[in-house]
């Protein structure tokens, strides 16, 4: 959020989050200001709430996936994702994988 792409963007973090940011209305917009403007930590703290409450659902997701025995898709998806493709996956990331007999599949 430091960065000024952000400035004046009327979007929420993410979409659908019902963290203490998001629910609240604070936009990227504003977090960017409170961040570059305001020295109070609020920014901060907002920004933190929202990435905490982005990894709980993460790991939530990869839980279930872990006990419905479809983890092998699931984190193939979220990484192709938030990659953009199987091709840019870092190798340390497949390769930790692998160690654990988990290939990144399309
Ligand atoms: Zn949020």
């Amino acid at each position: 959020m430091k960065s000024k792409k952000f400035k004046g963007d009327n979007r929420l973090i993410e979409d659908n989050c019902d963290c203490n940011a998001c629910k609240g209305g604070y936009t990227r917009g504003v977090l960017y200001c409170m961040i570059n403007c305001d020295s109070s930590g609020i920014g901060a703290q907002l920004i933190t709430h929202h990435n905490v409450a982005h990894m709980l659902r993460l790991v939530r997701t990869f839980r279930k996936a872990i006990i419905e025995g479809n983890f092998q898709i699931v984190i193939s998806k979220f990484l192709i994702n938030h990659f953009g493709s199987i091709d840019k996956i870092p190798h340390w990331v497949t390769d930790a994988l692998n160690a654990v007999n988990i290939k990144v599949i399309e």
